[in-house]
């Protein structure tokens, strides 16, 4: 069946600018989700804070940059916080630019994990959609989503079954997974380098434990990733003999990928319910099998015993045995997974599956508002 063309207006992360780091996963996952629409020939208008930079492979898209003071990111702010917009605060203007334009549009897509733009969908005349990119880290967006879900539960998709467990909805979630170009990245098949872990450094994130793997095993753990917090950056160094950690810093996926690829392992230890882990499928992608604990996402990206290892949740040692048995994973198999289910060109189908299904959607529940 031919796919009917779409205006479609996207909502960046107001957590940074694309291409500084800051807005973790969701900045590749939106350069997938872009290449992905275009090539399915739908029109795309992104709307994204000012100083975000595309790579060439998107100029197609009509990029609206607006001006303004970033949000906080929730996973910084406790779990009962109120809703907090700074003065000038960049969300308000993306909504405000993305929902004008999207009068004339099929759908606005947002890709912000706030309370005010979930909250707003009812009230707006534009058919405003929301993937969410987090597990359930905020009261008020926990509550948001099951409101919005009653009103239309359509609205709503979430990358892995997992996350969408955080909330409570009134309806299947409707999982859309991820995808990645995964020209970009490139299979290297020798087996013996080095052990990795790559990630924001930041609590959520657990880069003690994958420390402790590499302590344990007396080898440097190579780390690639944004230094979110410095603090606890400093803090884990100083747990572990000098040298245990390398620190290779933030870099573009061309690089990160080519480093990448050079590991005998990556190492995940999220403490959170991850919602989905941009950084196992990517290192799938290059052929090195992950070894994760069991929590959010990671438990349904990896298969056991064919593209890494997963183990109890916070079981350190458990990690560490995962790590010597890594030489029973072949890595072929970890890059054929990736090819068979996270290409760029499929998560743009399921997307465009959800978008058009919640627009030619008969009723509402409009008893709600
Ligand atoms: N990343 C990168 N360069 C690096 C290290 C990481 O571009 O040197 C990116 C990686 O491609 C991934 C993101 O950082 O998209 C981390 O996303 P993930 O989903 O793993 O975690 P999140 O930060 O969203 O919690």
């Amino acid at each position: 069946m031919k796919t009917k063309k779409l205006k479609i207006v996207l909502v960046s992360t107001p957590i940074g600018t694309l291409g500084s780091g800051k807005g973790g996963g969701v900045e590749l996952t939106l350069i997938s989700l872009i290449k992905g629409l275009l090539h399915l020939g739908h029109e795309l208008i992104l709307v994204a804070p000012s100083g975000s930079v595309l790579p060439s492979d998107c100029k197609d898209v009509d990029l609206r940059v607006v001006d303004g003071v970033d949000q906080l990111s929730w996973q910084k702010q406790d779990f009962y916080s109120p809703v907090i917009l700074p003065a000038n605060g960049v969300l308000p203007k993306l909504l405000k630019e993305a929902l004008d334009i999207g009068k004339q549009a099929d759908a606005v897509l947002n890709m912000s994990y706030d309370w005010l733009p979930l909250w707003l969908t009812p009230f707006v005349e534009a058919k405003l959609f929301h993937l969410i990119s987090m597990g359930g880290v905020s009261k008020v967006v926990i509550d948001a989503v099951k409101e919005l879900s009653q009103y239309d539960h359509s609205r709503l998709a979430f990358h892995t079954n997992s996350q969408a467990s955080d909330y409570e909805l009134y309806g299947e979630p409707i999982i859309v997974g991820n995808g990645f170009d995964l020209s970009n990245y490139h299979f290297q098949p020798e087996v013996g380098g080095p052990i990795g872990w790559a990630g924001r450094i930041a609590p959520e994130k657990g880069l003690e434990d994958a420390a402790s793997v590499a302590a344990e095993l007396g080898e440097t753990l190579l780390v690639w990733g944004l230094i979110e917090d410095k603090n606890y950056a400093k803090e884990v160094e100083s747990l572990f003999p000098k040298g245990t950690i390398n620190w290779k810093g933030f870099l573009e996926t061309r690089n990160f990928q080519k480093e990448l690829g050079k590991c005998r392992v990556l190492i995940n230890t999220p403490k959170w319910n991850e919602a989905f882990g941009n950084v196992i499928v990517e290192s799938l992608a290059c052929g090195v099998p992950v070894v994760a604990y069991e929590r959010g996402g990671p438990g349904e990206l990896i298969k056991q015993g064919i593209t890494g290892w997963l183990v109890p949740k916070d079981d350190v040692s458990a990690l560490t045995n995962a790590v010597l048995r890594i030489n029973e994973i072949d890595r072929k198999q970890c890059r054929l997974w990736v090819e068979e289910t996270s290409s760029y060109k499929g998560f743009a189908e399921r997307i465009n599956d959800w978008i058009n299904g919640g627009i030619h959607k008969k009723s509402i529940n409009n008893e709600y508002i």
